[in-house]
């Protein structure tokens, strides 16, 4: 954990400023500083997690929760025709600040965006019921 250090944190103490849109019990949002559109905001749990999988389930249900309810607002009041939500999960997926935090990018007809799928194509090799078969052996709570 690199908390002390964590622009997130900061924020979360109220030892950085931010335009914060909401506040609850287990996560904060505000305006994204550098945004790609107007109203980007990010969703964030007020204790610091680098990475989405370290989070318990049960935060996370309260994150996305809010991410929900913000990007209604947002979408409503900057008047976008949607929005993407994503998270840049870990360096090879470009997280560049290491605290879990839910983007949420309003997008406009024609804004010349693309969609999360034009990340990145990296050749699958394997078949997908391969694939499928691996996960599931990897889930740590099998219900299928
Ligand atoms: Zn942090």
């Amino acid at each position: 954990m690199e908390e002390e250090n964590c622009v997130f944190c900061k924020i979360v103490k109220g030892e950085l400023p931010c335009h914060k849109l909401a506040e609850e019990e287990v996560a904060i949002a505000f305006l994204d500083i550098n945004p790609c559109s107007p109203g980007h905001a990010l969703v964030i749990p007020k204790k610091h997690y680098e990475r989405l999988e370290d989070m318990p389930r049960e935060e996370v249900e309260k994150l996305i929760g809010l991410a929900h309810e913000v990007a209604k607002a947002i979408v409503k009041a900057v008047n976008a025709d949607g929005f993407n939500l994503g998270i840049n999960n870990g360096r090879a997926a470009g997280q560049e600040i290491m605290h879990v935090h839910f983007n949420i990018i309003p997008r406009f007809q024609g804004d010349g965006g693309r969609p999360i799928q034009s990340l990145v194509k990296v050749e699958v090799k394997e078949s997908l019921e391969e694939v499928a078969k691996k996960i599931r052996e990897a889930w740590s709570k099998p219900n299928l």
